[in-house]
């Protein structure tokens, strides 16, 4: 989390019933979750029976810190519990301080090879590595990033893919289910070796039966929590369909922790995806959702208590209806647009967005009335069309 959003609420997390286990709003899940461990990602659980999270990457290059932090927030707005950034080299992981500290999502930072990019990420504050410790270079590199992940309560998802099997394991099973299972083990197997258990796990492949048996196997081997996706799954609806049977036919078995739905589209409507699988499995209940920038040196309002209002006055409502408050005319209006309405706070005033247009110009005063008053219309026309 950023600086400036410590130990401030977290709005949405407040506000959005987040299904999950046999507590839904909606009714039970199809299947109880399987057992796992819980994994802590900075204010964010997966696993432990915790609701399943949804998480993507960016597709910024990660040294360009402003539009990855651009990029971060409308993945936010779109309802996303958690980010990967892909740091491919020392620059990219020198951006990792300034994102972190912007953030308002937990960072999981995807390295390979390089343990000195994990030390790097690591001391920049992300909150999860992503990392196969097979693959960086012996056990001394690989205490080094224990030691230090371990020291600051930072988990590692091992994720393995079909596409970059180890070769002793391809000849001697091809790449069926098994091999990417015993993959999985033997990095797992470095890590506990060292006493470490704050793993989450990935078995991806892009052909769909082989990415749910490894997950099927993996599940009946494994306490730990398992990160669920179909690798390369492609653009538009092919990909959506790919990823959809593979994530959603885990998911009613009661497998599967966090997801990510790879598309060749951009991240938020992977974000989406994700969502509506869980909205569709009734793991998640599509309600009233506030979201707020987390402030900073720009904001023009009182945010903090604009948003506090706002939540009181909308505490009735059970519609979906997304919310976004901005605390800025720089960078809130961008944000402000993605939501059903948004306000975007200048300096005594504020612009009132609607499903991705400028409204008008309110006085501060009139901010959160307007915004109220625009949400409830809203919440009557979606129960008017059945949403
Ligand atoms: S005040 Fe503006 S720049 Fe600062 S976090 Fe909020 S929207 Fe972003």
């Amino acid at each position: 989390m950023s600086s400036e959003a410590d130990g401030k609420k977290d709005v949405r997390a407040g506000l959005q019933v987040r299904g999950g286990g046999p507590v839904s709003a909606q009714g039970p899940s199809p299947r109880p979750r399987r057992p796992t461990r819980p994994v802590k990602v900075g204010p964010v659980v997966i696993g432990g029976g915790a609701p399943v999270s949804v998480q993507t990457m960016t597709k910024t290059d990660t040294r360009d810190v402003q539009a990855t932090i651009d990029e971060i927030r409308r993945l936010h707005i779109a309802g996303a519990d958690l980010v990967r950034l892909a740091v491919p080299d020392r620059e990219a992981a020198k951006a990792l301080r300034a994102i972190v500290r912007q953030s308002p999502l937990p960072i999981v930072a995807d390295i390979h090879f390089h343990y000195q990019l994990a030390l790097m990420a690591l001391e920049a504050g992300v909150q999860k590595l992503r990392l196969n410790p097979g693959n960086i270079g012996g056990p001394e590199r690989v205490r080094a990033v224990v030691r230090e992940a371990k020291a600051r309560g930072v988990p590692i998802r091992i994720g393995v893919n079909a596409g970059s099997l180890e070769k002793d394991l391809l000849s001697a099973h091809g790449r069926v289910p098994e091999a990417l299972v015993e993959s999985a083990e033997r990095h797992v197997k470095i890590l506990e070796d060292m006493d470490f258990h704050d793993i989450v796990v990935s078995l991806k492949a892009s052909d769909v039966p082989t990415m749910v048996r490894a997950y099927e196997l993996m599940a009946e081997r494994s306490p730990y929590p398992l990160h669920l996706g179909v690798t390369e799954a492609g653009p538009g609806l092919a990909g959506t369909v790919k990823s959809v049977a593979g994530i959603a036919h885990l998911l009613l078995e009661g497998i599967g922790d966090t997801i990510r739905v790879s598309l060749t589209e951009e991240s938020a409507e992977e974000v989406q995806v994700g969502l509506e699988i869980l909205y569709a499995l009734g793991l998640r209940t599509k309600t009233l959702e506030i979201v707020a920038c987390p402030s900073c040196g720009r904001c023009e309002i009182d945010l903090f208590a604009a948003v506090r209002e706002a939540e009181r006055q909308l505490q009735d409502l059970k519609a979906p209806v997304k919310v976004a408050i901005m605390g800025c005319v720089v960078n809130g209006p961008g944000e402000a647009r993605e939501a059903d309405v948004g306000v975007a706070g200048g300096n005594g005033y504020a612009v009132l967005f609607k499903k991705g247009r400028m409204e008008r110009r309110v006085t501060e005063a009139e901010m959160i009335p307007a915004l109220v008053a625009e949400v409830r219309q809203i919440a009557e026309e979606k129960a008017r069309a059945g949403a």
